[in-house]
């Protein structure tokens, strides 16, 4: 059995307890957490606990401030404080009166007050003691920081739902617990549509799975994920948004909640395409403009050399359309060109583009062509598409096409130079009549570019020097002397090595870089007569002068020029070759040129001799002081009489002119023996030496000796 609850006499300890009644108040009211004071009926303060001092000690500014409300009227503080502005200080007096009469038995309001440190909340409370002692009891409770959350929370409950941007709050595993109106306007569901949910009810099928795998990995990485996404409203309709997905994670880290921020792009989607359309489309014709085009041939030329097809690039320009513009206007100009972008458009294939670059100009790229011709057909129907009539208002216009057509990959070049060459195209079958198609020229254009890239390495050649002259002795076989060097052209290329003057491009040609090479061999062949000279020999050095470079108009002052720059060299050490089979379009103004030289002390050597059909008139009239008689003679005059007819002849001719006769291309000592028996003395050829560098020349020189042969059979 369990003890009796034991019972003591109450009466007594009662008595004593009452009889302690101030300090028991006091010790009351100090236990109460909130600032409490007592107070009469009037209002006077009669008791204020430890809470309500500290409190007040800590936020004024004066200390022992708490003491100072004992035995003031706080019924007197609320008006004057309702006299300085502060309305609620109206309300708290009205309560406690209210109280205080009986009307109510306790009141509270909460009740915002400026410290001088801090903006606090009270919760204020005027309670009447039961027992009617004619004794308010009034707490001040500090409730700042429940007001600063309640705060924080009612704009958190605004943002949510008044924003713009739709909200949705799931929890860990990913169901809907939360959405705001922004939501439902844009989704078209409601909250009690879409909580409970798995926001995969919003799907729609733009997005792969591996999309959502992707997101979700960013997720669970990152906290969050921002993107564009596709999904459907409630009425079946799929539209763009941007997301921005957030893990809310505990203390812990663990993931509590997952909050979607979302707009609908819808219509800034719309004004993007817009700004695309306007970007990439012609705006009269709706066709593909420039910078379309652009686009799709590079994709086109790129799908195509995938599949090794051909594509055909087509620039077309209409014949008479300026005609249509003048007599009718700009309207029904306009007009004829719909009606003829809509024609030409419906011959295409599919996979053709047509697009209008210009006023009456179009592009057609024709893809997928498994051979050139088979863009043929299509051409023809562009071309009577073109040249169908078109009714404008009852008014008949008349108009062609003419188109400029160029394949690829045939044409191996870019996009840019493919609508160029197109181009050119046009402009060739426009100046044939118009009304045709012109298919542009590649194996010419191969051959332009090669000779273009040529020029421009002998440009780079001549920069870095790569440039050399080899030379080769002139003998006197009779006497044994050297008379001279010809300077010959090499080229050290950096790839292709030691390259002969037939490997050298700019010589055939005409332009400035050919010029530039041949005054670069004047002026070396000048400054190595220098250097021979330096060491003790005196050389001739001929050099070879295209035919172009010497009828140049300033031929003789350009020579006098470079001449003059190497002022310690003398002139007449130079002699001037010019290949006697060389086009001479104006025979006075070369004459008048080769006299100028002269003047200057220079020689000319008609080289090549007798390979030319004016070789006569150009002895007769050309003051030359030798000729070279070609080696395709020499070679062939010991086995051909009438190679030695000519041989003979030569020489005859040059005794009549008085003209040194040069034997070239003497490859035998019986060449150079049978040469001597029938006068002609000088020769070169590799009998004697090959082209060297000039380093070697001194050395050779000085051991060169003629041959026994060539002694004896000299009459002396
Ligand atoms: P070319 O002026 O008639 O020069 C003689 C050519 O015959 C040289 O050829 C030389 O190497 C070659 N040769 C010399 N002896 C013999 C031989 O016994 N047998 C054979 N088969 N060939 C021999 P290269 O150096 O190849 O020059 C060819 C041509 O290029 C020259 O013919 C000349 O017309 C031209 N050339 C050379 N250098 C220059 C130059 O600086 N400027 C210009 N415009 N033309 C040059
Ligand atoms: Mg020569
Ligand atoms: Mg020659």
């Amino acid at each position: 059995m369990p003890e009796p609850i034991k019972r003591v006499d109450t009466k007594q300890l009662q008595s004593k307890l009452i009889g302690a009644k101030e300090s028991f108040t006091q010790a009351a009211i100090d236990a109460f957490s909130p600032n409490v004071c007592i107070l009469n009926n009037a209002g006077d303060i009669l008791l204020v606990n430890q809470a309500w001092r500290n409190f007040y000690d800590a936020n004024s500014c004066a200390p022992n401030v708490s003491d100072y409300f004992i035995g003031t009227n706080y019924f007197q503080i609320c008006k004057q404080s309702k006299m300085t502005g502060n309305n609620e200080a109206e309300l708290v007096l009205k309560g406690a009166l209210q109280v205080v009469h009986g009307e109510l038995d306790e009141f509270s309001t909460q009740y915002p007050c400026h410290s001088p440190t801090k903006k606090c909340w009270f919760n204020i409370r005027v309670t009447r003691f039961q027992n009617d002692s004619g004794y308010l009891m009034l707490s001040h409770e500090d409730i700042t920081e429940f007001k600063l959350t309640e705060e924080k929370h009612n704009l958190s409950a605004k943002v949510f739902s008044y924003s713009h941007e739709g909200i949705m709050i799931t929890d860990s595993a990913g169901i809907i617990i939360d959405v705001n109106d922004a939501f439902t306007n844009i989704t078209g569901y409601s909250r009690e549509e879409s909580v409970g949910q798995n926001p995969r009810f919003l799907k729609s099928d733009r997005q792969s799975n591996d999309f959502y795998t992707d997101m979700w990995n960013e997720i669970t990485r990152n906290g969050y994920w921002v993107g564009e996404i596709w999904n459907r409203r409630k009425n079946g309709e799929v539209y763009p948004e941007i997301q921005n997905i957030s893990s809310v994670n505990d203390a812990d880290g663990k993931v509590q909640n997952y909050v979607s921020l979302f707009s609908d792009i819808t219509s800034l989607k719309n004004y993007q395409s817009q700004l695309e359309k306007m970007a990439h489309y012609d705006p009269l014709t709706l066709l593909p403009n420039r910078v379309l085009l652009s686009d799709r041939l590079a994709q086109t030329l790129l799908q195509c050399q995938r599949h090794e097809k051909s594509v055909a690039i087509v620039f077309l320009d209409l014949d008479g359309f300026k005609a249509v513009n003048d007599a009718h206007g700009h309207a029904i100009g306009d007009r004829l060109l719909v009606t003829m972008s809509n024609r030409m458009k419906d011959t295409l294939r599919e996979e053709d583009t047509l697009a209008r670059i210009g006023g009456d100009e179009f592009v057609a790229v024709l893809a997928d062509l498994d051979k050139i011709d088979d863009c043929e057909p299509l051409l023809e129907r562009l071309l009577l598409a073109a040249s169908a009539p078109v009714f404008v208002d009852n008014i008949r216009l008349n108009v062609t096409a003419s188109l400029g057509v160029t394949t690829y990959p045939e044409d191996n070049v870019n996009a840019d130079i493919l609508l160029r060459h197109a181009d050119q195209a046009m402009y060739i079958a426009k100046g044939m009549g118009k009304n045709r198609y012109h298919m542009f020229d590649i194996a010419k254009d191969i051959a332009l570019k090669t000779n273009r890239e040529d020029l421009e390495a002998v440009r780079i050649g001549l920069l870095q020097k790569q440039f050399v002259l080899f030379y080769q002795p002139i003998v006197d076989m009779k006497i044994g002397k050297v008379i001279g060097v010809e300077a010959l052209l090499r080229w050290q290329h950096p790839e292709r090595g030691l390259l002969p003057p037939t490997e050298i491009p700019a010589l055939l040609e005409d332009n400035p870089v050919s010029i530039q090479l041949g005054e670069w061999v004047i002026s070396s062949a000048l400054t190595q007569i220098k250097q021979w000279q330096s060491i003790g020999l005196n050389l001739n050095v001929s050099v070879n002068i295209g035919a172009r470079q010497l009828q140049q108009e300033n031929f003789p002052t350009r020579l006098a020029e470079i001449i003059s720059s190497h002022p310690d060299v003398e002139a007449g050490y130079l002699e001037l070759e010019v290949m006697e089979n060389g086009v001479f379009t104006d025979l006075d103004q070369v004459t008048s040129v080769i006299q100028d030289c002269l003047d200057m002390g220079i020689h000319f050597t008609l080289d090549d001799f007798g390979t030319g059909y004016s070789s006569l008139t150009y002895l007769r009239l050309l003051p030359a002081t030798s000729i070279k008689i070609d080696q395709r003679f020499i070679g062939k005059m010991l086995t051909d009489p009438s190679a030695r007819a000519i041989v003979e002849g030569v020489i005859g001719l040059a005794k009549a002119f008085k003209c040194k006769a040069i034997a070239e291309g003497v490859e035998s000592i019986e060449q150079g023996t049978a040469l001597l028996a029938i006068g002609c003395e000088l020769a070169q050829g590799y009998a004697i030496a090959r082209p060297m560098p000039s380093n070697d020349i001194p050395i050779w020189i000085k051991n060169w000796k003629p041959d026994a042969a060539w002694q004896e059979n000299v009459s002396p």
